[in-house]
């Protein structure tokens, strides 16, 4: 079978030696906030046993602190006293049922935790947490080097494969190797050789207590990305001393949390960091683990072929479908549903303390509550609009046993997807759209492209229900001068960008007009290509310098077109875009030269251009064309028609609401109605 496989790489067993692996694929390590209360542990285990049943090597579990000075936050996930192993039991058990294994991340979060008990090496506070850790004596320094191995044996007793030392990404241990973090002078400070102490004897005392037969993840920063960070020579002796320690694998870590350069998200091109992995691959005999973006099947069988690594580490994609690996054995790799790397659902609610999902996957960490079952009594259902909503809810109406009909005005299937792909660096929402295409198509669903439905499409045509997924319309704000020929609106310039002069004033700077401004400002290289991606934020490919930016300038890219971006607000334009990715937005159009402006009154459009006040002065900005990203009404017209005829009718999406309105509350109430109409 393995060799009609189009991935005999990523479907390779891995032999430790005391265990095979029945595959290459690591769901990495993914806080989910569902680890943090002993009474969603339920929970936690069904949606690994999900995962496991879906055929996924070995799994990561979110960070599991060692102790409360290692806490995320007050009263996050902690495994330090006997009477927290049977919840992990629960997990364990769960996950072996389905012939899976697990191992638990053990994650000291050092002066990133956002508690007043932190601690680390030195008493300096990070960029990303108000709280200054208290400085570790060197018996301080000794006690949580005992908890990480205590943690580890009580992860043993519930019956883990094994553990994962998190020793990237910024926490306690590269505080420690950093001399960024580690101003000490005793022997836990000072020259390289005595800051690796901390995680060798960590390795070291863990491999003591748990025997031979017990699977020790290093995740290494192999590239910390930030001033001051790790050389590549300190990166290599550390790696080679972890292996002699006793480690089983060598996972990679990309930059810590406060660099300030993007590693996970959308416009991170896929596989961008696989090459830094390839080239510790000349260094370590253990099997190295290559992580960040890597999203398909065919992106890891690529890293695996090419020698850059021996696993492939996905955490979000499997977040998305979590029958990934099951389908990729099975030749059904269209059918994966591809992780976006929007990060709104997952990283986003996490940093807001919500549990976490997905946004094209909602059934993420609700596998016990988004329950789908055959429907007793099929119905006859229209559905209309074949956007986020429209295509989530009539696949699930029609899985469960529902005729479903899908009527959609345009030629294809989309909604405003098929505007958001065209942004550069949002390329990943074609496969949102690839994915639902043949889930419709399985499904049964009828398709009824490039028909507008009336009333008379749906009244009279036998449906017992209508769905109304009809989207939006964009706002059309009252300003002097609306009708003006300068004036256009964000759909029709995503469709024809050629026709936008080299001036622009971008009206409203929510997240369609920053996609709006990344769209017009973008310089012609593929935002899938590595290298331009690399230069444009100052990545050294060469890995000499340390950290992998000291010294290091982004290359500019200004804007060959002058963009203004406005708003009313008097906020920082940008405050409402996501909590992981509005400052790389941001970031980016600054470079570019964009001008954001905020506190601004629009008072008319005319030949001359778009006339504003800010800050009590009148301005006019001679622009060729003002851009319309003024958000959006509901498109409900065909409601009252419908609800004359006493039909029942359901509204979801944009139909709805729109305020609060994105992609992922769409979908989430689609799958909501799809389950239990
Ligand atoms: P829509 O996507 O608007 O779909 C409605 C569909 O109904 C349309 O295809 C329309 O043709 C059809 N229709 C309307 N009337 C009829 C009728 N009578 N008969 C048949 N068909 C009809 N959201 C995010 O969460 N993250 C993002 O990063 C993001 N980026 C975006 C970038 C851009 C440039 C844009 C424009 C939007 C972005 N969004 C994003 C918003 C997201 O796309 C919308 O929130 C989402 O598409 C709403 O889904 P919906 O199904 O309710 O409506
Ligand atoms: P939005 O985020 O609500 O932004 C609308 C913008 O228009 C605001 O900046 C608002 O700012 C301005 N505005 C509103 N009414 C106005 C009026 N009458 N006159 C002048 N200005 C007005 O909506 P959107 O940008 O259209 O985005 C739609 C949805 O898609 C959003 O909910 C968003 O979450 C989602 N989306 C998300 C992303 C993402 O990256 N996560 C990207 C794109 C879209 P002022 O009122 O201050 O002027
Ligand atoms: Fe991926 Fe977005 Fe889902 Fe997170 S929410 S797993 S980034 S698709």
């Amino acid at each position: 079978m393995m060799s009609h496989s189009p991935y005999p790489h990523l479907l390779a067993p891995l032999d430790l030696g005391f265990v095979t692996l029945r595959n290459r694929v690591l769901m990495g390590s993914m806080h989910t906030g569902l680890e943090d209360k002993g009474s969603d542990f339920g929970k936690l285990a069904a949606y690994f046993a999900e995962r496991a049943r879906g055929r996924v090597g070995l799994i990561v579990t979110g960070g599991i602190a060692p102790n409360r000075t290692g806490w995320v936050a007050p009263f996050s996930g902690k495994l330090s006293r006997r009477g927290e192993v049977p919840r992990h039991r629960m997990v364990t058990e769960a996950v072996h049922a389905e012939q899976g294994r697990i191992c638990l991340q053990i994650l000291h979060t050092g002066r990133y935790g956002y508690h007043p008990l932190n601690a680390a090496p030195s008493a300096i506070r990070s960029p990303i947490s108000p709280f200054t850790p208290r400085a570790l004596s060197a018996r301080g320094a000794q006690r949580q080097i005992d908890a990480y191995i205590r943690c580890a044996s009580l992860a043993q007793s519930a019956g883990y494969d094994g553990v994962e030392i998190m020793g990237s990404e910024g926490y306690l241990i590269n505080q420690f190797l950093a001399r960024r973090t580690n101003r000490r002078t005793d022997g836990w400070g000072g020259p390289y050789g005595q800051r690796m102490r901390f995680p060798l004897e960590i390795l070291r005392g863990i491999r003591r207590a748990a025997g031979p037969d017990f699977i020790i993840i290093y995740r290494l920063s192999m590239l910390d990305l930030v001033e001051d960070g790790s050389s590549w020579e300190e990166v290599i002796e550390l790696a080679r001393a972890v292996e002699d320690a006793g480690a089983t694998l060598l996972n990679t870590g990309i930059g810590w949390h406060e660099a300030r350069i993007p590693t996970i998200a959308a416009m991170v091109p896929r596989a961008a960091f696989a090459w830094v992995t390839g080239a510790m691959r000349a260094h370590v005999r253990i099997p190295l683990i290559a992580t960040n973006r890597i999203n398909t099947p065919d992106v890891a069988e690529q890293i695996l072929a090419r020698g850059d690594a021996d696993m492939v580490s996905m955490a979000r994609p499997l977040l998305a479908d979590p029958e990934f690996v099951r389908k990729a054995e099975e030749g059904r790799q269209d059918e994966i549903n591809t992780c976006i790397a929007c990060n709104q659902a997952c990283l986003d609610h996490v940093f807001r303390k919500r549990r976490a999902t997905c946004l094209v996957n909602p059934r993420a960490c609700y596998e016990t509550e988004l329950r789908a079952s055959p429907t007793p009594s099929p119905r006859s259902v229209a559905v209309v609009g074949a956007g986020p909503a429209g295509m989530a809810c009539a696949s699930g109406l029609a899985e469960r046993g529902h005729h479903v009909v899908l009527f959609e005005a345009a030629d294809r299937i989309g909604g405003q997807f098929n505007l958001a792909r065209r942004i550069p660096g949002k390329e990943e929402f074609e496969e949102t759209i690839r994915y639902f295409r043949g889930r419709l198509d399985r499904a049964g669903v009828q398709m009824r492209l490039d028909c507008r439905a009336g009333i008379s499409d749906l009244a009279g045509a036998g449906f017992h229900e209508v769905v109304l997924a009809t989207g939006v319309v964009p706002r059309i704000p009252r300003i002097d001068g609306i009708d003006h020929p300068k004036v256009r609106g964000y759909i029709e310039t995503l469709l024809n960008g050629d026709a936008i002069g080299s001036s622009v004033a971008i009206v409203g700077a929510g997240g369609i007009g920053f996609d709006v401004a990344e769209f017009l400002s973008h310089q012609p290289a593929s935002s899938r290509d590595i290298d331009p991606f690399l230069d444009e934020w100052g990545v050294d490919r060469t890995l000499a310098a340390r950290g992998g930016v000291d010294g290091m300038r982004p290359i500019l890219s200004p804007s060959a077109r002058t963009l203004f971006l406005l708003q009313r607000k008097a906020e920082k334009p940008g405050r409402g875009l996501g909590k992981t990715t509005g400052w790389i937005h941001r970031t980016t159009l600054q470079r570019r030269g964009v001008r954001m402006v905020q506190g601004v009154t629009y008072r008319r459009i005319d030949d001359d251009g778009l006339h504003i006040t800010v800050d009590g002065e009148d301005r006019c900005l001679t622009v060729d064309q003002v851009i319309l990203c003024t958000g959006q009404e509901p498109l409900r017209d065909l409601e009252p028609g419908l609800l004359a005829t006493g039909i029942p009718v359901h509204r979801i999406g944009g139909a709805r609401e729109t305020a609060d309105l994105d992609a992922k509350v769409a979908i989430r109430q689609a799958a909501i109605l799809a389950a239990t109409l």
